[in-house]
């Protein structure tokens, strides 16, 4: 059986005014080793959207077994509490409750997803890498890119850090999952735009 890997809830992102923006990252499900497996859970007050979206998926919040957070930012953290029964994995470890496990952010979570270190954006994010799915390898990686040919950042940790984790998503991925865009194929992308995809441009805000 092939991993399955969707976005469940587009994200978005729009400027509103100066420094004000409306954002709410995509909620993605992946299907693995008979797991369901959420990747990050969008901004407050998107609670509904993601229970009509999962039963589109014939799921119910408590169907989810494991939720990844691939950065504490509130736009990715909004509807954790929807998830009561999930096993939460970020860069520290695994929660289940208040019952806490340091583990090491380089690991499996099932046979065909694991997650790897990439901060840049913020220094604790992590990208998912889902492997055997119809279209190769799909890499799940938060705000590492918003969207695609995206290189104009606002938000940034290390931007040195940002373009070393960029590189090792773009030598795995056939496939990227943005924080907040439509998944794109860094080759493609790469020819459409004419720029590299680590050439970084640091908007002041
Ligand atoms: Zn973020």
């Amino acid at each position: 059986m092939n991993t399955e890997v969707k976005i469940i809830k587009p994200g978005y992102f729009k400027w509103i005014g100066k420094n004000r923006c409306k954002t709410g990252s995509n909620v993605i499900l992946i299907r693995d080793s008979g797991k369901n497996i959420l990747v990050d859970t969008g901004s407050q007050g998107e609670d509904k959207k993601i229970i009509v979206a999962l039963k589109k998926e014939k799921l119910k919040p408590e169907n989810i077994d494991i939720v990844i957070i691939t950065h504490p930012h509130a736009d990715h953290i909004g509807n954790n509490f929807l998830f009561k029964n999930a096993l939460f994995v970020d860069s520290l470890g695994e929660f289940r409750g208040d019952k806490f496990l340091l583990a090491k952010a380089e690991r499996r979570i099932t046979e065909n997803v694991s997650i790897t270190k990439t901060p840049g954006h913020a220094l604790e994010d992590i990208s998912i890498i889902a492997k055997n799915t119809k279209k190769g390898t799909i890499a799940v990686i938060g705000d590492l890119f918003w969207k695609a040919g995206d290189n104009k950042l606002i938000v940034f940790e290390s931007p040195g850090k940002l373009k070393q984790s960029r590189k090792k998503i773009l030598k795995i991925a056939d496939w990227i999952i943005p924080g907040h865009g439509k998944m794109f194929k860094p080759a493609r992308c790469r020819r459409e735009s004419g720029a590299s995809l680590l050439n970084i441009y640091i908007k002041k805000i």
